[in-house]
């Protein structure tokens, strides 16, 4: 069985991780927000409010001193946050707004070889001069978030606004949102709010609505409210933890290559072999 770049990439960054890399603790540049209190906090996306009027998107664009030239579809080195449309059965369009998940469980901090992807608190970020462009985050995550873009630098993604919730502020994001469709708060406040929602949803004949992240990856740092299965939107439906299996991926790579060497390797002894024979023979040895 031949090993993905992907599951290449896996392997090698956990392996470097494992054997030592880089002491991850060393970093304390982004201090845990001081407004935690202990008490969680998160962000809910209510896709049942969302009119996909974008303002998020500026307002993270701006905030974050962003510049991109045409609207943005996807995440990408510029664009932090980006509302997905997709088509209902019905011909509704039914919108998602896209950013680091934040994951209690996230695959970029356990493959990030430099531990430049780090936990500060509840939110996870990329310190820009820890960041080396390997990529492992990039291929890791399972919501495709960092992006190094062209020609690759060092990872990019949204911060949580770490900045804002350090000092008591939401993020620009949740601020912008017009409509309260993008939400920051206590995060038990924040599922009661949405399991509420969804009962009314469901009453309403959304018999599919669901909260997303209260439990995958150990927890989301940001929840969505859908009113669809995760897999309508393009999103996992039991996202996992990168390296959970590196140690049997690194196995199975192992293996392949092994076969792979293997016909080169007795190629390379034969040849050898005959080209001490024939020394022998020139020399006169028997
Ligand atoms: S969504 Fe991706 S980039 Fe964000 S914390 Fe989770 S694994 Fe890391
Ligand atoms: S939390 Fe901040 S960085 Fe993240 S998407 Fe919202 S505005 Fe952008
Ligand atoms: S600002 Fe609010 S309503 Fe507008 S697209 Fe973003 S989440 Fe949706």
């Amino acid at each position: 069985m031949g090993l993905s770049r992907k599951e290449f990439l896996l392997s090698s960054a956990g392996l470097f991780a494992m054997a030592g890399g880089l002491n991850r603790n060393v970093f304390t540049k982004f201090a845990p927000a001081a407004t935690f209190n202990g008490t969680r906090m998160s962000i809910l996306y209510d896709s049942s409010k969302c009119i996909g009027c974008e303002m998020c998107e500026k307002a993270c664009m701006k905030e974050n001193n962003l510049h991109q030239e045409e609207k943005p579809e996807e995440l990408s080195k510029t664009c932090w946050t980006a509302i997905k449309t997709t088509k209902n059965g019905n011909g509704q369009d039914l919108f998602l707004k896209q950013q680091c998940m934040h994951c209690t469980d996230a695959s970029c901090t356990s493959v990030c070889p430099t531990g430049a992807a780090e936990h500060h608190g509840e939110y996870v970020v990329i310190d820009q001069d820890v960041c080396i462009g390997c990529g492992y985050c990039e291929e890791a995550c399972p919501f495709s978030v960092p992006h190094r873009g062209h020609p690759p630098v060092a990872a990019q993604k949204c911060t949580f606004c770490f900045d804002r919730i350090s000092s008591g502020s939401m993020p620009a994001c949740a601020e912008a949102c017009p409509i309260g469709a993008t939400t920051y708060g206590a995060r038990t406040d924040l599922v009661a709010t949405a399991n509420n929602k969804i009962q009314n949803l469901t009453k309403l004949g959304w018999t599919e609505a669901q909260l997303y992240g209260e439990s995958e990856l150990g927890g989301l740092g940001v929840m969505y409210i859908l009113l669809k299965p995760p897999a309508f939107y393009g999103l996992p439906e039991k996202p996992r933890q990168a390296t959970k299996n590196v140690l049997s991926q690194w196995t199975s790579g192992s293996l392949t290559a092994a076969v792979l060497i293997a016909p080169f390797w007795y190629l390379y002894k034969r040849i050898s072999e005959k080209d001490k024979q024939s020394i022998k023979q020139k020399e006169g040895i028997k």
